[in-house]
């Protein structure tokens, strides 16, 4: 008999009440535009990654950004530094993007918590930055949506992929990804969609694997106690 586990959302911005377990994305801007005061952000029961999103690296001074990043990071309930990462999708160059990205990497390492990914277009710059660290902390590719062969790219280079809302999209490739991704190397997110939630991902990402539910949660419990409590 299966006890049961908790659903659990590796990624989400959506700060309301859950049913089961959640890692809140705080960008370092929400704090520095007094959206959330610093000492508010960690919370007994909250869960939090928090990091420099590359959407919003130019919001506020670097040197602010990082002296709030690196205040708050070494609290027990951040369980993971990000987002981060790199989008070919936006006006801030690659290389500024990476060079901020590169430091989170290096805070990532230095505290020993993971990394929760943001990549849109940019992957062989990721593998590139990936091979030149070697990281010891695991990486989440978060809101995965890609071809299996990127999946598999990814996974062989020790990542983890994180699924969220394109499992409901039957004609989207990552219903045709999930099926081949280990079962140890996955996570699930409802990340942006405040609509959705997290046990409508779980429920599309069991049937497209053909699984019971608590099978998948239980996979997904034992993974997560693996990478961000360190169990
Ligand atoms: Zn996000």
């Amino acid at each position: 008999m299966l006890m049961a586990h908790p659903l659990i959302d590796i990624h989400s911005h959506a700060d309301r009440p859950s049913v089961g377990w959640r890692i809140l994305s705080l960008d370092i801007s929400a704090v520095v535009d007094g959206q959330y005061l610093q000492s508010e952000i960690v919370e007994p029961n909250r869960h939090v990654s928090i990091g420099i999103h590359p959407w919003f690296i130019a919001r506020q001074p670097l040197e602010q950004s990082w002296q709030v990043l690196e205040t708050l990071c070494i609290d027990p309930q951040v369980l993971a530094i990000g987002e981060c990462g790199l989008d070919r999708c936006i006006d801030t160059p690659l290389t500024t993007q990476s060079e901020v990205f590169s430091r989170q990497i290096e805070l990532s390492e230095r505290i020993e918590k993971p990394l929760i990914i943001h990549c849109v277009r940019a992957f062989d710059e990721l593998l590139a930055l990936r091979k030149a660290f070697k990281p010891t902390q695991p990486w989440i590719v978060h809101g995965f949506t890609g071809k299996p062969a990127l999946a598999q790219q990814l996974i062989n280079h020790g990542c983890y992929l994180s699924f969220g809302k394109a499992l409901l999209k039957p004609d989207s490739p990552a219903c045709q990804t999930l099926p081949t991704i280990p079962l140890d190397r996955l996570f699930l997110e409802t990340d942006a969609a405040a609509d959705i939630s997290i046990a409508q991902i779980y429920t599309a990402a069991a049937k497209i694997l053909g699984f019971d539910i608590g099978v998948l949660s239980a996979e997904l419990h034992r993974n997560f106690t693996r990478v961000f409590l360190h169990d």
